[in-house]
This record gives C-alpha cells, structure tokens and sequence, in this order.
C-alpha cells in the first residue's frame, strides 16, 4: 500500500528527492546554482533521522561557513518537527577539525588545550625563525613564506613530502627546513595553524588505524556541501574518513557491522569554484566517481531562486567560460512583472555608494526589509565607502565573511591578554602585550626573557615569572615585569569562577589598557574604545572566555546583530550559498573585477575563476540584480579612471536594462560598449563578437569617447575637493 510521503518530502522535485532518499551508496548531486543542493543536503538529514537510519551523532555533515551549519541545524529540526537531541556533527572543515584534535592532540605530542594562530601569528612565529636561521627576511619576507606553508599544507604535504625542487623556491633550498623547524616551533607552543586543523587529524587517521575506524563506526553518514571548492587536504580528509577498508571492524563484530560502508554524499557545482587561489581542485568532483565505486550522480536542473532574467544573465555570462562539465538550468519563475538586471554607471566610487544608498533607502521606503538586501564586493576594500555611506544615512548594515572585526589592533591586543589568562603558554599573545601599554618592557627586556625562556625551555609568561625572582632585571623594569607576571595569576585565578565578560573588562581595566586609549588623543581612540565595548559585549554570546576565543580563531562570519533589520555587506567569495531578494554588485570594472591579480598570475584560468565569481555574484539575486560600474576609482590612494568590465559586455542583452544615471549624466549616452575601435583587447580576442547578442563596440558614443579623454584633466583639477564631482558632471552633461 502506498504510504503518504513525510511532510519533509513535500514539494520536492523527482531528482532533489531521489538524491534525498539514496540514503545508502556514495552520491553526488552535480547541479547549478539555486537548484535546491543545500536544500537536499539539509532535507537528507532530516530524513535519516525520521527514519531511524542513523542518532544524529552519527552524521557528519561539511558546511562552507559555521553559519551555514547553525542554519542547517535549524531547518533540520524544523523539518523533524523537534529539537535533535545529540547533535550532528555540523560545521566547517575547520571546526570539524578542531573538535577532532582537541581529543587526540595526545597523539601528535599536543596538549588537548592548544591554541589557535592567526595569520597574524603565524607570519610573526615565521619572521624570528628566519630571523634565527641567519636568513634576511626583507628578500625572503615571512608572509611569503606563510603562503607557501599555506600552499603545501592545503596539499596534504608535511614537511618530509616536499619535493626538493618545491623547496629551492624559498631562501636557496631551505624551505623545507624552515616548514620543519617552524612545525617544531609550533609544537613547543602548544599551538596550531589553520593549516594543521586539517593535516593533524590526517596524519592521525593515517597513524594510528583504530582512531580512524572509531570513526568510520561512527559517522554512518557524511554530507559536504560546496564540494566543488574542496582542496586536497579537505579532499584526503574526506576520503580516510569515508572510504571504510573492510577489515576496519573490531573482531567479532557482526557481519553488518564489519561489512557497512561509509555513506557519502556532496554536492556541487563545477561554475561555483572560486577558490582554486586557495588551492581548491574542481577536479575532485571529477574524481569522484573513480573514488568511489557504484556512485550515483543526481542532475537537478531547475532553479527555485531566481527570475528568468537574473537566470538568463547568469547562465550567458558563464557560457564564455571553456573548462566546464556544463548543465542545463531553467526556471518556471516567469512574471510580467520581472525586471530585467539593470547596470549603473556611477563617475566614481563615492557616488556608486551614494546611489547604491539612495536606491537601498528607496526600497526601504517600499516596505522592503534591509535583511533581504546585500551588497556583494570583489575587494574587502570596497566595503569602507558602504561602510561610510550607510553610517552618514544611519541604514543598519553588517559586514559577512571577514574577520574585519577581529583584526582590529586594540581587538587583537585585548585578544591577547584574554589569550594568556586562558592559555599561559601562548607565547605570541605575550609577547605581543607585553609592552602595550608601555610599562618600560622594551625590546631589551622581551630578549631577556626570551633568553631564560628558551634556557630552561619554558612559556615566556613562566620565564618572566623566574626572572623577577632575581637581580638580572633593572629594578624599575623588575617591578613593573612583577606587577604584570602578578596581574596574570591573579586574572587566572578568576578564571573559572568570574563571569568571563566581567573578567574580560577587569583586565582590559586593571592593565592599563583602556586608560592607554582613553589618553591618546588620535581621531581614532573614541572609535576603539567603542570597539572594546563591543568586544565584551559579543562575549556575552559565549559560556566561557576559552569558547569565545575558540570561536574568534574560527571566525568566518561576523554575525553578530543577526536580529537587526540591516544590509549585509560582504564580499564575493564569502557570499557563497546564500541569497537576497536584492543584491547589488559594485565596482565591476577592468582590473577590479577582473581582479588584476587573478589575469597576471592565472591567465586564462585566472579570468575563468573570476568570471565563476561574476557567477556566484548574480545567482544570489532572487529578484533584482543591480550592477555597477564607476568611471574612477581610487586604487591604493590614487586615483585612476577605468573601463567597464568586460563581464558586462559578455551579459545578453535581452535580460539586462542599462540604466542612465540622468541626474548624474544627463545625455552622457550609453555607459557601456567601452571597446572603442581600434582598441587591442590586451587579453586575446573578445568572446562578444561570437555571443553576437552582447553589446559592441559601436555603443563607445562620443561621449564616452569625450569622457575618457577628459578624464585626466578633469581628474587632475578636481579631486581632492569634496565638490569636485560636482564640477566634473556640469563638464559632462551636455
Ligand atoms: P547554491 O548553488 O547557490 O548553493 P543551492 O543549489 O544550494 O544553491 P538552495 O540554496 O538549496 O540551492 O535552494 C535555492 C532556493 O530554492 C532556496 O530558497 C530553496 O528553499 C529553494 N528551493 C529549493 N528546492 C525547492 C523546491 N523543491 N521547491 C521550492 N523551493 C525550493
Ligand atoms: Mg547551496
């Protein structure tokens, strides 16, 4: 007898349901943007739970951003119709990563209570180990170094696995040495980079099998969502935790036990790869059928998301791309009222934000919710004139996807002395306070206790401690060495019995630091005690000073103010996944998006990820899809005026509107078509002339033409006065 499908399955299409209910096998659900792939993942959960296939600790599921996991949890409960007690394991490689180390940390000659290194960390750790090795560090500067650390570890590759030639790349062959020297580095600390949140917990499963097959009869079932932007680490990680030997069952286990595989499933879509800078292999995707045997590939090719014009712009952008696996998409979301994507010209970026404001507020007054809007930007320093704009309108606003908050000085600072209280080992956090504010503790003082540190092989905080004990100190700087090593034990002491915001503003008071602020007279000081204030009040969000810091070295999302009514804000890259009613995206000129960088360093592959992230851009729009272009732009404090991006000449004329800025180009004519004749396309032939449909270079009007050689002139004469866009439109609008 036919039994009535769970509500959860409701209004699912054949496929998405198909790719929800192969609950066993490996599965891999291939599919554009917008067609439902989180939706299945989320729905699939909830469906090995409602049929008892699996308690909910026994799913493991990879989400691209901790929010992304918090949301999924939610919807899951929700379509389970009530709290799931015991939770999946949900969240990013990373966290993932940490939860594992911290309970075998043992095994790699870890502490269970290691910390976490920022970049910001890492480089510094980097810099006195090259420092150490005799090697000038002004021609092998540490960041790179870090990038290449960065490089091989998303490779999967410790120390002992660099080929030789990798190595002579850094400092005359000692790369490799120094990646060594700088993993022992990190062993002493007790500490880990993002890098090892991955690499340990690989090595683990690889040395020690009955680890690694406690957790294959655990996580009866694995879900990765984003799959197209895994790297090999991620994809190695993967792949011991999934692939289950057959003999990885303990004797006298049951034949099921022995014998039952690891069920995969990820989701993906080859268009939305944009992180191969990164060290993401799309070509995972490809694998995947060869990893694992029997796969099932689902193809979901009906988009719930968008309108058809959004669609059809995203779907013709994208075809200028050559490596792809290719899919078809459609939308039944077809209404006389939909608007076509329109494309704004703006002279510089001051005004792209102002209109962006105005067109924002516009809404606004329209009864739409700022939560349903986002502005998505290509460089994180496009977000300041936002930033700005929205501050001068008062629209609420938040920033997605960068720890921009966290990165803040007087943030970092005050981290690092929560950093010591929680940890005294943490030598970076130390060090970097040590002196801050000053307390005489001068770079002669920080070697000598470097000094003792590194002689009786222990923490710098346990160093300063011996040192006070003796006479090697000046007494001026003795005492005040006391007085901090003191305040230390003593903030230790509260630790597990104050409320740890209360603990935090103790500190932040009795070291002197908020006074150091409160005395400085910069412009900035009131904005950083503001931020400080802010710091402990995002505390309030955790149960303890440890699990808040932990949330601080994992921050990806800056969600805080999730209730507020505000704009979302974020880049590109960190916009992955979601959707907004509205979206706006700014700042789409040459060399901007195209990002410079991706065309020198990657050619063809460069413009073919940044033409993914064009992609990604305008998927995420359900209903109205603004673009921008400005004509200026200030591009490391100089300005500089631009040409359109070729994006816009490669989107189909049918879906997209070109909006005349009359009050600010009365007559300025069409903004795009930026090919003027005779201009050498510096990067090969242009794909418009075949896609025939595009705009072409006969749209270059005289006034185009006229503005792009006044420019100079006029960029030359005016700016620097705030009016001077002003003057420059009474030279244009005639
Ligand atoms: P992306 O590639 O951007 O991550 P996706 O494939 O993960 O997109 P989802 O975010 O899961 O797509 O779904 C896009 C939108 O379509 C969501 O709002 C989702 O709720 C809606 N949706 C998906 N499937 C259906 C369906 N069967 N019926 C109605 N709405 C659906
Ligand atoms: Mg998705």
């Amino acid at each position: 007898a036919a039994r009535q499908a769970p509500r959860y399955l409701e209004g699912l299409n054949p496929e998405q349901r198909l790719a929800v209910e192969t609950t066993e096998g490996p599965v891999l659900v291939l599919a554009g943007a917008g067609t439902g792939k989180t939706r299945v993942l989320t729905t699939r959960i909830a469906h090995i739970l409602a049929t008892g296939k699996a308690f909910p600790s026994q799913i493991l599921a990879v989400t691209f951003t901790n929010k992304a996991a918090r949301e999924m949890k939610t919807r899951v409960e929700i379509l389970v119709g009530q709290a799931v007690e015991g939770m999946p394991w949900l969240g990013t490689f990373h966290s993932i990563g940490v939860k594992i180390l911290r309970r075998h940390a043992e095994l790699i000659g870890l502490s269970s209570s290691f910390t976490i290194l920022d970049t910001d960390d890492q480089v510094r750790l980097m810099k006195q180990l090259i420092q150490a090795e005799g090697i000038d560090d002004k021609r092998w500067p540490a960041r790179q170094f870090a990038m290449m650390v960065d490089g091989w570890k998303n490779k999967g590759l410790a120390p002992a696995d660099i080929p030789e030639g990798d190595s002579r790349a850094f400092a005359g062959g000692r790369g490799r040495a120094l990646y060594a020297a700088y993993q022992e580095r990190l062993k002493t600390l007790n500490a880990v980079d993002f890098g090892d949140l991955l690499m340990h917990p690989i090595r683990i499963f690889r040395e020690y099998p009955d680890v690694l097959a406690d957790y294959h009869r655990k996580f009866r079932y694995i879900l990765v969502d984003e799959y197209q932007d895994t790297n090999t680490a991620q994809y190695l990680w993967l792949r011991l935790l999934a692939q289950r030997p057959r003999r990885s069952a303990p004797e006298g286990a049951g034949a099921e036990e022995r014998s039952a595989p690891v069920n995969i499933c990820c989701v993906g879509d080859d268009d939305q790869s944009i992180y191969g800078w990164r060290g993401a292999e799309v070509d995972n995707i490809l694998r995947f059928e060869k990893d694992f045997p029997g796969a099932k590939v689902i193809r979901l090719e009906r988009n719930y998301r968008s309108t058809a014009h959004i669609l059809g712009a995203a779907s013709h952008l994208i075809a200028h791309n050559e490596g792809r696996l290719g899919k078809t998409l459609y939308t039944e979301h077809v209404d006389p009222d939909d608007v076509k994507v329109k494309v704004h010209a703006a002279w510089d970026s001051e005004e792209e934000a102002r209109a962006v404001g105005e067109e924002i507020e516009a809404l606004q007054a329209k009864g739409h919710a700022l939560n349903d809007m986002a502005i998505l930007v290509r460089a994180s320093f496009q977000m300041r004139e936002f930033e700005d704009r929205f501050v001068t309108l008062g629209l609420n606003y938040r920033v997605i996807g960068g720890p921009r908050f966290y990165e803040r000085q007087e943030i970092r600072d005050a981290l690092a002395y929560f950093r010591v209280v929680a940890q005294g080992a943490d030598d970076l956090a130390f060090e970097r306070i040590v002196n801050v504010p000053k307390r005489g503790l001068g770079e002669a003082a920080v070697r000598q206790i470097h000094d003792v540190a590194r002689l009786r092989n222990t923490s710098l905080l346990q160093a300063a401690r011996d040192l006070v004990g003796t006479e090697e100190m000046k007494p001026k700087q003795r005492s005040a060495l006391r007085n901090l090593v003191e305040s230390f034990e003593r903030w230790q002491g509260m630790l597990d019995r104050t409320p740890h915001t209360e603990l935090a503003e103790l500190i932040l008071e009795e070291s002197g630091y908020i006074d150091m602020w409160k005395n400085d007279r910069s412009a900035e000081a009131p904005g950083r005690l503001e931020n400080l204030k802010e710091l402990i009040r995002s505390m309030e969000e955790y149960e303890s000073l440890r699990g808040f810091l932990e949330h601080v070295a994992l921050v990806m999302d800056a969600e805080r103010d999730e209730e507020l009514d505000a704009v979302n804000l974020m880049t590109l890259h960190s916009a992955k996944g979601l959707e907004f009613d509205t979206v706006f995206l700014p700042g789409w000129e040459e060399g901007l998006f195209p990002h410079q960088r991706s065309l020198d360093e990657g050619g063809r592959a460069g413009l073919e990820e940044e033409r993914r992230l064009a992609y990604v851009g305008l998927t995420r729009a359900k209903k109205n899809l603004h673009i921008w272009f400005a004509s200026n732009r200030r591009i490391h404090g100089l300005w500089q005026s631009t040409i359109p991006s070729r994006f816009l000449d490669e989107l189909p004329e049918a879906h997209v509107e070109v909006v005349e800025e009359a009050s600010a180009y009365g007559g300025y004519g069409r903004p795009l078509g930026h090919r003027q004749p005779g201009r050498p396309n510096p990067y090969g032939p242009s794909r418009f002339d075949e896609a025939g449909d595009v705009f072409s270079s006969s749209y270059a009007t005289p006034g185009w033409q006229r503005a792009q050689k006044n420019r100079t002139d006029a960029t030359a004469r005016n700016w620097g006065t705030r009016s001077g866009h002003q003057v420059e439109r009474i030279g244009y609008g005639e």
